[in-house]
């Protein structure tokens, strides 16, 4: 029995899934998971975990793990030792930049994976390939959001801490789910509004669990929130209710902002809003009588054409009354993928080298090219839409891609896979074998992160470090490895041992990490950036200054992007997000027998009224086609939506239900971050139930 018990390993970990950056142990024997274990020290969770954390983690044993190199032979695949299939990579990679310059290689981190993989992405992009053609996913979720923060703040990050939420006392949540997206962040939420320290405040398309619970839920017309937010912030001034102390000391351009929203009336809102004049007043009414007021938000707002004004339009109404640099108050992009601000913050972005500095600065390039030894490309890079519209003009050759399956996240499916088929050369590193492996000229089999040592950075700015539960199965490796023997196949010698020796470059480049070493990072111990030399960590941002020249917030002036409009022929909205049980586009959480057997399909939701309209029952197969693509898909009736408005889960563990089949490539301008909430499409029924 001794022996027995001493093979029990416990291990510390975060959670793979979503941002909220839950940390747990976990305790194992050889690789058979035996339970998950909640710790009271876990910074951003305590004892709490939810469905995915507590049960998701079968896919690490799924008899689907890549376990081979694999490499393309006329229409399939073999399997390959790594040497040949680096070797070859890196000929071909090497014949690419020779023959069509560096630029012609794109190259795509991910924000499922550790900080510091992230990092070695792009440096080998940079630092060894010569081009800044290096993007994450975030483009499809937060940068709008960043850019909004960016704008009037300073930083591009959460300004306080999950903990923190709770010390409002008004809490306002904007096209964002976290009962089912960032679940454990919306217990806490939940929590105090039962303890009746805080009101809730909901503006989504949907009736989903928060918005039943909340004080006030209000429904604008899709893609109109910047409307509502500026005529509330008008009237609000109009009333006197500023917060003119704050607006003095702590803001810029307060008069030229007042002025800009002249035109944001209350009549002009209740027109494109749908919203009635006593409700706009009810929620101006609301932030008024709020001492402390949190926003937060997420996909809903961002995923517009004019998601990064949006963004910057709750920014504004933070300012103008005052809720923000100070506790319980702040803004909230809720983050969506565990490490999506850690691939942001380690660089991996077309115009931003590690730590959110230019690449077009040529102090802050001088810097970085002394440490990395080599002289770094000037101009910012491709991002991942830039990089297909590129492929298909035939300039674009080679991509590399690890830990994102592009030809299904990304918005409007069927052209991308098109540009995928035409690349000369492509590599996919992954866990699975996914939709966009199918494309790959080569495979690499990737670990899962109960594999790799490393960090993550959640939606709070919080750093954590994972250890490895168990050593990588068969013949597959952590992500950073791959990257390095790849590099030094380039012509690089990196030394790495282990990913400290990463973060320790790191923290020397990156100004908001300088104070971020392994060893304050040891267990549950964790940092929130900007952390200095001395380790002193930073819970909520700019209670003394704003990340801005002068050390004070900017109001910036935003005007309203129309939405796409439905037509006669495609005649219905799909919205489109998460569910509680599954994870984005299903790979992993489909892979978990008792989360599969729970919720075995996708959905689309039907309103009452359209389903009666249109004749549709539950467990009816539809078929919806969008202008760019067909999805069929059961049908649920639910009061959670209403009127001509759907709803589509992402998470489908069959490709062809897709919701990017059906998204087109219109996007937000600034960001290029796709319009995916801006879908119009028509639904017929092919099957009763
Ligand atoms: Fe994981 Fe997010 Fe659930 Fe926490 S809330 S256990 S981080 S999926």
């Amino acid at each position: 029995a001794a022996m027995r018990k001493s093979r029990i390993k416990r291990t510390k970990t975060v959670c793979t899934y979503c941002g909220v950056g839950c940390s747990f142990e976990i305790w194992t024997k050889d690789r058979h998971i035996l339970k998950v274990e909640p710790n009271t020290d876990a910074p951003a969770n305590g004892i709490s975990t939810c469905v995915k954390g507590k049960f998701g983690w079968d896919f690490v044993n799924d008899r689907e793990r890549l376990r081979k190199p694999l490499i393309r032979r006329g229409d399939s695949f073999y399997e390959a030792e790594w040497d040949e299939a680096l070797d070859l990579v890196a000929s071909r990679m090497r014949e690419i930049k020779t023959n069509h310059g560096p630029d012609a290689i794109g190259y795509i981190s991910s924000s499922k994976c550790t900080n510091e993989e992230n990092y070695l992405m792009q440096k080998l992009a940079r630092a060894v390939m010569g081009t800044n053609n290096i993007d994450n996913c975030s483009r499809y979720c937060q940068t709008p959001a960043t850019e909004g923060l960016k704008r009037t703040f300073g930083l591009g990050g959460d300004t306080g801490g999950i903990e923190d939420i709770a010390n409002a006392d008004l809490v306002i949540v904007i096209g964002a789910n976290p009962a089912e997206s960032h679940p454990v962040l919306s217990t806490r939420v939940r929590r105090a509004h039962k303890r009746g320290t805080l009101k809730l405040l909901v503006a989504d398309l949907r009736k989903h669990d928060l918005a039943e619970r909340a004080d006030l839920f209000i429904h604008p017309r899709p893609g109109t929130d910047l409307i509502w937010l500026s005529a509330v912030t008008k009237y609000i001034i109009d009333q006197g209710w500023q917060d003119n102390a704050f607006l003095q000391t702590r803001a810029n351009g307060f008069v030229a902002y007042a002025e800009s929203l002249a035109h944001f009336t209350l009549e002009d809102a209740v027109e494109k809003t749908g919203l009635s004049r006593e409700t706009l007043k009810s929620v101006a009414t609301m932030i008024h009588e709020a001492k402390r007021v949190c926003i937060l938000w997420a996909m809903g707002v961002t995923q517009h054409m004019g998601g990064s004004d949006t963004s910057t339009a709750i920014c504004n109404l933070l300012t103008v009354t005052g809720n923000v640099g100070r506790k319980g108050t702040g803004a909230y992009p809720l983050r969506g993928h565990n490490n999506v601000q850690g691939a942001g913050d380690f660089g991996a972005a077309p115009g931003l080298l590690p730590g959110y500095q230019p690449v077009s600065d040529a102090k802050v390039r001088e810097r970085f090219e002394k440490v990395w030894g080599t002289p770094l490309p000037q101009s910012a890079g491709l991002d991942n839409h830039q990089m297909v519209e590129k492929i298909h003009e035939g300039k674009l050759k080679a991509m590399y891609i690890f830990g994102e399956d592009m030809a299904l996240v990304d918005a409007n499916a069927n052209h991308v896979q098109a540009a995928f088929a035409k690349l000369d050369f492509f590599v996919v590193q992954d866990v699975f074998f996914s939709k966009t492996a199918e494309f790959a000229d080569v495979v690499l089999p990737a670990s899962p992160s109960l594999e790799k040592e490393g960090t993550f950075t959640n939606t709070e700015r919080r750093i954590q470090r994972l250890y490895e539960v168990f050593p990588p199965l068969a013949d597959s490796q952590p992500d950073w490895k791959i990257i390095m023997q790849l590099a030094n196949r380039l012509g690089a010698n990196w030394t790495y041992r282990h990913p400290e020796e990463i973060m320790r470059e790191a923290a020397s480049l990156i100004p908001l990490y300088a104070g971020v070493t392994y060893e304050r990072l040891e267990g549950f111990k964790s940092l929130q950036w900007p952390v200095q030399e001395d380790g002193m960590d930073t819970p909520v941002l700019y209670l003394e200054r704003f990340a801005q020249p002068d050390g004070k917030a900017q109001l910036y002036p935003v005007e309203w992007t129309k939405p796409l409009e439905l037509d006669a022929e495609y005649d219905l909205h799909l919205n489109n997000g998460r569910m509680l049980e599954h994870f984005h586009e299903g790979n992993m959480t489909y892979r978990v027998p008792g989360i599969e057997q729970k919720v075995p399909v996708t959905y689309v939701e039907v309103s009452k009224e359209l389903a009666e309209a249109r004749g549709v029952k539950t467990g009816a197969l539809v078929l919806l086609t969008s202008p760019y693509g067909k999805v069929k898909v059961r049908a649920v009736v639910t009061d959670r939506v209403t009127g001509n408005e759907l709803y589509l889960p992402m998470n489908t563990p069959n490709d062809e239900e897709a919701v990017n089949y059906l998204t087109s490539s219109y996007h937000d301008a600034i960001t290029h971050t796709p319009a995916y909430k801006e879908i119009s499409v028509k639904l017929e029924v092919l099957e009763e139930f």
